[in-house]
């Protein structure tokens, strides 16, 4: 197979080069994201540290509490964990065991909590990547296209990092995303459209003088982006006693983290850290934005792009880039990919508050919604071992559940005002 070779090629630990998804093509590691030959996605290829499974264990386990304990898995280098970054990562597992009684699950439900990053979403462990590719590669400005949650895991992190930045969102976001992408002192660009003309804009923005030095963490980087998904997979196994789940419920916006979890938990298997034995993927959308969800049920390969219209809009990619391979992984698996309503999004979100104290962000609601109706219509195995994420921070979203949510009674202070209430002893 070919290789594209560039005059000063760079070091980023294990990674050893770029491979087209589609065909296979080999590149060296740079700033680019689309394979020259037949336009596929690249993805960061490896050589990965084979040998004594248990060393490595020990290795990892030995490491930070963070993502950087699983340095030699990732496309960083040695002493990533000595740079100034949010360190984000190592996020809790939960075992559910109030929903789980609810919900009927018998083989042990989990909540893999990443509202515990430093802004709030799991954007921060994609970020935290890209921010060493763009160092690795000279970049002086990071940026992106976002939903809400990745303006402001950039923001954060080039603060910290050294780095200016300027980010992209439709310009009708959540007021918490808005000020959470705009207080780390970047630029914030609100474009009057949907995400995907924001992606669209920054694809331009790439070909021209106006962006250059700049790192877009989901679009020239993204090959290096996406990587940082795989350390959720990492860490639940990890976290199970480095034992695969046996069925885990991943959101679905573009579709890279749902198919880099995949390949995590495949390395896990091929480095011997985990027992070969078979897990399913399941995909969870909004039926507002759900373009994956219908392509499934319709048994199409191909995803026919939507305009959204839901509350979650951190999932509210129209035209996701990796809808296709999210279908063969939820085929392969054995997995599905479901939807919920807006109503059932803001139910699941106070399902979950109201069994386990995690009060999640829309997409959690999603995530929630869609492992109780798969659960109903008997296609998730309650005997089985279920890892559900929550990707996000409800504090961001309270629009979703104010207008349902609030004081059980106003009273003035009085014994008796509050005994006409009628709350004690409820
Ligand atoms: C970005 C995001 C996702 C998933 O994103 P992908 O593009 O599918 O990788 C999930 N949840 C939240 C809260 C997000 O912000």
């Amino acid at each position: 197979m070919a290789v594209h070779t560039v005059a000063t090629p760079v070091a980023l630990g294990p990674a050893v080069g770029l491979s087209c998804r589609e065909c296979g093509e080999r590149f060296d590691l740079g700033p680019i994201f689309a394979c020259a030959v037949c336009f596929g996605p690249l993805e960061v290829a490896y050589d990965l540290p084979t040998g004594d499974p248990e060393a490595l264990r020990r290795r990892i386990e030995a490491g930070p509490e963070n993502i950087w304990r699983y340095a030699p898995l990732l496309p960083v280098p040695a002493d990533v964990a000595d740079k100034p970054s949010l360190n984000p990562g190592f996020t809790k597992l939960v075992k559910a065991d109030n929903l789980a009684r609810e919900l009927g699950v018998t083989g042990g439900l989990y909540v893999k909590d990443d509202s515990g990053n430093p802004t709030h979403s799991f954007k921060d462990r994609v970020v935290a990547i890209a921010v060493e590719a763009a160092r690795a590669f000279g970049f002086t400005t990071l940026s992106c296209s976002s939903t809400g949650n990745l303006a402001g895991a950039v923001g954060a992190a080039a603060a910290r990092a050294g780095l200016k930045s300027c980010v992209f969102i439709p310009h009708d976001l959540e007021a918490g995303k808005v000020v959470m992408a705009a207080v780390y002192g970047g630029d914030l660009v609100g474009i009057e459209g949907t995400y995907d003309d924001v992606n669209r804009f920054c694809s331009e923005l790439i070909g021209d003088p106006l962006g250059e030095g700049w790192g877009f963490v989901n679009v020239n980087l993204r090959p290096y982006y996406g990587e940082g998904s795989k350390t959720l997979a990492y860490e639940i196994c990890e976290q199970l006693g480095w034992r695969l789940p046996d069925q885990i419920v991943v959101p679905i916006a573009s579709g890279s983290q749902l198919t880099k979890i995949d390949k995590g938990l495949k390395e896990l298997i091929a480095l011997g850290l985990v027992e070969d034995r078979p897990y399913k993927i399941f995909g969870a959308q909004a039926e507002g934005c759900s373009p994956v969800s219908r392509a499934f049920k319709d048994g199409h390969d191909v995803v026919r792009p939507v305009k959204p219209d839901t509350i979650a809009k951190s999932l509210a990619i129209g035209n996701p880039a990796d809808g296709p391979y999210v279908l063969d992984i939820a085929r392969r698996t054995g997995g599905a990919v479901e939807d919920v309503t807006d109503a059932q999004i803001v139910d699941a979100i106070k399902l979950l508050a109201r069994t386990e104290g995690i009060f999640a962000e829309t997409a959690g609601g999603v995530t929630v919604g869609v492992t109780k109706k798969l659960i109903e219509a008997g296609v998730l195995d309650p005997s089985l071992t279920t890892v559900v994420l929550n990707t996000g921070d409800g504090l961001k979203t309270l629009d979703a559940v104010a207008p349902t949510t609030g004081p059980s009674a106003t009273i003035r202070p009085s014994l008796d005002a509050f005994r006409a209430a009628g709350l004690a002893g409820s």
